[in-house]
């Protein structure tokens, strides 16, 4: 097993993870210190979407603003995130450009909520449909982001409404805004340990360990919490789950661990759905990564995709909820399940050229006929032959009876060779628990009161999704409330 988290390794080698070294103290909230090394009206905690959300917006409105970085590199699971972002409209018109239906806030806000089985909290829901076109309009017309050709509909979502551009595009464009609004201050390899209060309980400011020891930054206006989920922690992940031991892989960073969520619940925050941990079901097989191949069978199915087992037949509905398909691909009885696609399929979002850099690497499998494509497979031609010729006649009778399938005209039938192939299984990949926050991204307390100076925003926080989060809405979780946090935060009291 190649992912051990941080707090693993140091749990391995006998150092509780919260004390590693004698520098870093237990985390809790305490009293301001006598001294302040730096002053900002803004720390915020995590570069990732939400951080970086959070200080384009505080900068916005004239704070100064510094960002903390545990890592050395910036950006978290943002600067590896795959790029779909969920939003029913967009100053672009994609979906009218593209013809892909009807789409609305509304049906966003109940796809979300039935996604999530209703455990998701409505109010929240509801900021991310609304505020998440906005959202989107902010990174194209004020950071300069451009999208990829093409409007998905992923598991779990009625309506085309998938925007995709990289992971890196997003920051880069949030980042650009935040650098016009002012934000100079990205502290690298800079952990927060533990927050402060002041006797009123109002958060004050935090305490990091740097290289060079321990320092205070006082917050004068507030702190956000924009510190990511806890899905590479094995062990962490297991006291809510046991099951997802280290048999499983992570899609996660390496600093995807759970002490900064100790250190807020140790400030009083109160947390749910801790043990709603979702598997990502087309994860690369061996390592468990998302690598682009890795993107093609969520995104191709609205487009006439198929899913296929070691057997060679369906197994599943290809635009089911992540939790139905990652549970249906265990049931099939092992590594691995196969994305089945040909021409008229990936053409409507990429081209030949990207699909043969993968055949090129090995990772997607290819074949003239679907017998040549099984024998790469390692699967039963006839098997595949028959599973793809009762997939084009359900297209042509617009009914799955088998799995259910909801059918659009989007979706294309394969009678055409050649035929590609990408091998998938799940990896632990999205926290959809973490701290309790309001719609003003304020973080609440243990006795449902808001945590004075302290906002949270992005994996962080719990339930926006609920116990299953459907595609696209992690990236517009984190933008949306990373920039309601950012602008409360830079409020004077
Ligand atoms: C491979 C992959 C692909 C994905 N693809 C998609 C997708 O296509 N669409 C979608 O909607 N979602 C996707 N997701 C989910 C989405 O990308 C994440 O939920 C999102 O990036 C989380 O952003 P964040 O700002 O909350 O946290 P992160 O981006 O993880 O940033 C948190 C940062 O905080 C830092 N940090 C933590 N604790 C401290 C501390 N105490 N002090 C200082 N720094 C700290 C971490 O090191 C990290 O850099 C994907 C996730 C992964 C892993």
């Amino acid at each position: 097993m190649s992912n051990i988290s941080t707090t693993r390794r140091r749990l391995l080698a006998g150092i509780p993870a919260l004390t590693a070294g004698a520098l870093i103290p237990a985390a809790q909230a305490a009293s301001a210190p006598v001294k302040w090394d730096k002053s900002y009206d803004v720390v915020i905690i995590g570069s990732g979407f939400a951080g970086m959300a959070a200080a384009a917006e505080a900068s916005a409105a004239g704070a100064s603003v510094v960002v903390l970085e545990k890592m050395r590199v910036a950006g978290g699971n943002s600067a590896i995130s795959g790029g779909g972002f969920a939003c029913w409209t967009d100053e672009l018109k994609l979906r009218e450009k593209y013809k892909l239906g009807d789409d609305s806030a509304e049906l966003h806000f109940k796809d979300t909520m039935k996604g999530g089985d209703y455990y998701n909290i409505p109010e929240l829901v509801r900021v991310l449909a609304e505020q998440a076109p906005d959202a989107m309009n902010w990174m194209l017309s004020k950071g300069g982001l451009k999208l990829n050709k093409g409007l998905g509909r992923v598991g779990g979502h009625s309506a085309y409404r998938d925007h995709m551009a990289t992971g890196p595009r997003y920051l880069a464009a949030i980042e650009k805004i935040a650098r016009e609004n002012g934000f100079r201050d990205l502290m690298k390899n800079t952990e927060a340990v533990r927050l402060y209060k002041d006797d009123k309980g109002t958060v004050t400011g935090v305490e990091v360990k740097t290289r060079s020891g321990l320092q205070n930054i006082e917050a004068r206006r507030g702190v956000v919490v924009a510190a990511g989920g806890f899905a590479r922690d094995v062990k962490f992940r297991m006291r809510y789950v046991p099951t997802l031991t280290e048999a499983y892989n992570s899609t996660n960073h390496a600093g995807a661990t759970g002490d900064t969520l100790e250190m807020v619940l140790e400030a009083g925050a109160d947390a749910l759905h801790l043990a709603f941990i979702q598997l990502f079901p087309t994860a690369e097989p061996t390592r468990g990564m998302i690598d682009r191949p890795a993107l093609f069978p969520i995104q191709f199915p609205g487009f006439g995709a198929v899913y296929v087992a070691k057997n060679g037949r369906r197994f599943v509905s290809e635009l089911e909820r992540r939790d139905v398909v990652s549970q249906a691909e265990i049931a099939t009885g092992g590594k691995e399940t196969w994305c089945v696609f040909n021409e008229a399929v990936y053409s409507q979002l990429t081209d030949r050229k990207e699909i043969e850099q993968f055949v090129k690497s090995g990772r997607v499998k290819t074949g003239a006929t679907l017998s040549e494509l099984a024998a790469a497979m390692g699967v039963p031609a006839d098997a595949l032959e028959k599973t793809i010729s009762e997939h084009n006649a359900i297209l042509k009778a617009g009914k799955d009876e088998a799995f259910g399938k909801p059918i659009t005209a989007a979706m294309k039938p394969m009678q055409k060779g050649p035929y590609f192939a990408v091998a998938q299984w799940p990896s632990v990949h999205h926290c959809q628990g973490g701290v309790r926050i309001n719609t003003d991204a304020q973080v609440i307390d243990v006795r449902g009161k808001p945590i004075a100076h302290l906002y949270a925003a992005g994996e962080f926080v719990g339930g926006v999704h609920g116990n299953n989060r459907l595609g696209g809405n992690a990236i517009a979780d984190c933008i949306v409330f990373g920039r309601i946090a950012g602008r409360n935060a830079a409020r004077k009291a």
